[in-house]
């Protein structure tokens, strides 16, 4: 079960002069923060924002993070991802035991490879625009369905001056031991009384 009522290229987001499009520079959404809300007592959607903290604070990307048990007799838990535009990504969850100490860990299904995830990314390569630092909100999936690598995986992708798109692929390899970026994880809120709700909209509107 799943919607893809996404559009293509309506939102296009610029990441800077020099692309990197490693996952951790995309809106991410990991099993654990589903897993927070399908524990939380009040049964609550929580209201995830993506805030641009590296540059000006700005909003990238929000989305009501809500669960729902199907009808029918396989009842399976889903969570579904709504974004302000109305666009809609339903995620089943499935429960994997944990070989160790016999627990179970939540994994995200995505729905473009069927495979169980950690974690599910919004953002992918924009590769019909003819730039090399444009990214799209797409539905949410995986990091390989997304396309998306780890920034250890090499170095810089060089977006300007080689000409042809063809040869964007030229790895820059970096030089020494860069410290490991971290995901970009959004703000979780589950009230719109928290006060912090306030600051992000107060830095969006100045
Ligand atoms: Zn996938």
């Amino acid at each position: 079960m799943e919607q893809r009522k996404q559009g293509r290229g309506r939102h296009q987001h610029f990441i800077g002069s020099w692309a990197r499009l490693n996952c951790e520079n995309m809106p991410v959404l990991p099993a654990w923060l589903v897993r927070s809300n399908l524990d939380d007592p009040r049964n609550i959607p929580y209201l995830l924002v993506w805030k641009d903290d590296r540059h000006d604070g700005k909003i990238m990307e929000v989305v009501r993070l809500g669960h729902f048990v199907a009808c029918g007799r396989e009842g399976n838990d889903y969570v579904e991802l709504k974004r302000t535009d109305g666009s809609t990504t339903v995620l089943r969850i499935v429960w994997q035991m944990l070989p160790r100490n016999g627990g179970r860990a939540l994994f995200l299904f995505c729905p473009w490879c069927n495979t169980p995830r950690r974690q599910v990314y919004g953002w992918e390569w924009d590769s019909v625009s003819g730039w090399s630092n444009r990214v799209r909100s797409i539905s949410w999936r995986c990091r390989s369905c997304a396309r998306l690598r780890y920034s250890s995986e090499g170095g810089y992708l060089r977006p300007t001056g080689l000409g042809r798109l063809g040869r964007l692929g030229v790895m820059l390899r970096a030089y020494g031991s860069l410290p490991r970026p971290k995901s970009w994880l959004p703000y979780v809120f589950t009230s719109i009384d928290d006060p912090r709700l306030d600051d992000i909209v107060r830095v969006n509107r100045a």
